[in-house]
C-alpha cells in the first residue's frame, strides 16, 4: 500500500496512513462533498477505536457543518451499528470513521447513502464529481450545521439482535457455553462482550479495551489469533470469536484452539439461517464451494457476484435473499440490515452451536470438505493486468473448444469451475497484483490448481512484455 503517496479513494470511501498518505484536508473536503451530496440534511457520524479517529471526527464535522448538515454523532461504535442507526433514524447518509481491517496506523472514512445503504454507482459518481470539481454547497453564516450526541446506538443494535426470531435465549442459557471474545481493541469492544453476557454465556475477554492500541493485527487472519487460540485451549472454552477493527467481520476458533478462516463463519451461518427460513443465498465468486453444497442440501438457489460487499448487497435486494456474505467472515442479515454485521454473527453462531449440541470441530466434520489456496502475481500495472486476464481467458476458451469438462464463469475475472473444484483469477482493485484463488477437496489439489494457473499467467506475461 502507498505509504507516502496519496490516500486510496475506493468504492467505499477514502483511506490512508495517518501522518503520511492521509491528508486531513482530503477528509474535510470529502465531508464537504458529502454534505453537499445529501443536500445539507441529517448525517450519522460514528467512529472506530483508532487513536486518530477523534482527529478525523473533527475534520468530518467541520466539512458537514460547513455544508449545513445536522449531525447525529453515535460515537465509538462498530460499522454495522453506525449503518443500523442511519436506518433507524432515517438519516440522509452516514460517514463511518474507520480503516476496517487495515493496520493500526491507517484510518479513513466510509460513506453510506440514505438509511445506511451503500452508495450506488450513480451516487458514488456524483459524490466524486462534487469532490473533484469542488462544487460545494457552502451554508451561510446563519445556517451552519448542528450536532446532537446519540448515546444509545449499541443498546439499540443489541435490542435488534436479541429480538431475532431465530434466537432462543433459554436454550443458549441451558447449554452453558464458555466463550472467549477477542475484539482486537477495535470497535467490537463496546458491544460484543455485552451481547455474549446477555446471551447467557460465560465470557472471557481478550483485547476488549477499546483504546485503539491494537495488540494484534486488525485483520483477524489465522496467524494473528495465536493468543486467542491459546486462551480458548487454556480455559477449556467451547469457542473463540474474533473481530476485525470495525467488527463487521467475525472469525472463529474451535474448542481445540484451531483458528478458522472467515469462510467457516459464512458456511455455518448460511446452514443455520436456511434451517430456519428457506430462501436464496448470495455470495461472491471467490467464496467457498461449501455454500453450493449447503444451498443444494436445503434446496435453495445460490447466486454468485463480483467480489465486494456492494455487489452482494445489490444482488440480495434483487433476489430477496435470506442470507449472504463474503468469505472474509462478513455476513449480511437482511432482517437486521443490508450490511456485513459481525455482532449479529456472534448471536447466530452461538444459537447454531447450542441447537446442534456439538462441538465446533464436530460441526466442521459434518460440513462438505474443501481446501482453499490463495496466491498472487505481482504485475507492473493495472493495464498489464487487464491484458493478462484477457490472454488467460483466450487460452481457456481454446481449451473449452477442445472439450475440457470445466465451465468458464466470467462474473469477476475468469473462474474455471469443475465438479468439485474451481480456480479464479482476477485483478485486485487496490494493488498491482492478480489474485489467484482455488478450492479443491485436498490442500495438495488446491495448491496444484493455483500453481498451474500461476505458471500459465507467468508464461503469458512473458509473451505480453515481448
Ligand atoms: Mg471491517
Amino acid at each position: 500500500m502507498n505509504k507516502t503517496g496519496k490516500p486510496i479513494i475506493s468504492v467505499s470511501g477514502v483511506r490512508g496512513e495517518v501522518g503520511t498518505s492521509l491528508d486531513i484536508r482530503v477528509i474535510t473536503q470529502f465531508a464537504m462533498a458529502f454534505g453537499t451530496f445529501v443536500g445539507g440534511k441529517t448525517v450519522i457520524v460514528g467512529r472506530d477505536s483508532r487513536t486518530s479517529s477523534p482527529m478525523l471526527r473533527h475534520a468530518v464535522l467541520a466539512g458537514l457543518f460547513a455544508t449545513g448538515c445536522h449531525v447525529i454523532d453515535v460515537g465509538l461504535c462498530p460499522t454495522p451499528t453506525i449503518l443500523l442507526m442511519a436506518k433507524a433514524l432515517r438519516a440522509h447518509g452516514s460517514i463511518t470513521i474507520t480503516a476496517s481491517h487495515n493496520p493500526v496506523a491507517w484510518n479513513g472514512i466510509e460513506f453510506a447513502a440514505a438509511s445506511g445503504n451503500l452508495l450506488t454507482q450513480t451516487e458514488r459518481d456524483e459524490l466524486l464529481r462534487i469532490h473533484e470539481t469542488e462544487d460545494f454547497a457552502l451554508a451561510p453564516w446563519d445556517a451552519q450545521g448542528t450536532i446532537e450526541i446519540h448515546e444509545d446506538a449499541s443498546a439499540y443494535h443489541l435490542e435488534q439482535i436479541l429480538s431475532a426470531p431465530w434466537l432462543e435465549l433459554d436454550l443458549i442459557q441451558r447449554t452453558d457455553l464458555k466463550v472467549v471474545i477477542d475484539a482486537g481493541n477495535g470497535a467490537g469492544c463496546v458491544i460484543s462482550p455485552f451481547l455474549l453476557r446477555k446471551l447467557g454465556c460465560e465470557v472471557i475477554e481478550l483485547n476488549c479495551v477499546a483504546d485503539g492500541h491494537f495488540r494484534r493485527s486488525a485483520e483477524p487472519t489465522p496467524e494473528a489469533l495465536d493468543e486467542l487460540c491459546k486462551t480458548v485451549l487454556a480455559s477449556g472454552a467451547d469457542i473463540g470469536f474474533a473481530h476485525d477493527g470495525d467488527a463487521d467481520r467475525l472469525v472463529l476458533v474451535t474448542e481445540q484452539g484451531v483458528p478458522l478462516s472467515g469462510e467457516w463463519t459464512l458456511a455455518f451461518v448460511v446452514d443455520f439461517i436456511l434451517g430456519k427460513t428457506k430462501g436464496d443465498v448470495v455470495a461472491t465468486v471467490s467464496t467457498s464451494r461449501m455454500l453450493d453444497d449447503i444451498a443444494a442440501n436445503h434446496g435453495v438457489a445460490l447466486h454468485r457476484t463480483k467480489v465486494g460487499v456492494g455487489w452482494v448487497v445489490e444482488k440480495m435486494h434483487e433476489v430477496k435473499a435470506v442470507i449472504g456474505g463474503e468469505g472474509t467472515g462478513g455476513v449480511i442479515y437482511p432482517n437486521v440490515h443490508h450490511t456485513t454485521d459481525g455482532i449479529t454473527s456472534i448471536a447466530a453462531i452461538v444459537q447454531y452451536l447450542a441447537e446442534s449440541g456439538s462441538t465446533v470441530t464436530q460441526l466442521i466434520e459434518n460440513m462438505p470438505q474443501y481446501q482453499m489456496c490463495r496466491k498472487k502475481l505481482e504485475i507492473p500495472s493495472q493495464a498489464v493486468a487487464t491484458r493478462l486476464v484477457d490472454a488467460a481467458l483466450a487460452v481457456y476458451e481454446k481449451e473449452q473448444d477442445a472439450g475440457t469438462e470445466s465451465i468458464l464463469d466470467l462474473t469477476d475475472g475468469v473462474k474455471r469451475v469443475w465438479n468439485d473444484r474451481w480456480v479464479n483469477i482476477r485483478k485486485s482493485g487496490t494493488e498491482p497484483v492478480i489474485r489467484i484463488f482455488s478450492e479443491a477437496p485436498t490442500p495438495e489439489e488446491a495448491e496444484q490448481l493455483c500453481n498451474e494457473t500461476l505458471e500459465t499467467l507467468i508464461t503469458l506475461m512473458k509473451q505480453i512484455s515481448h
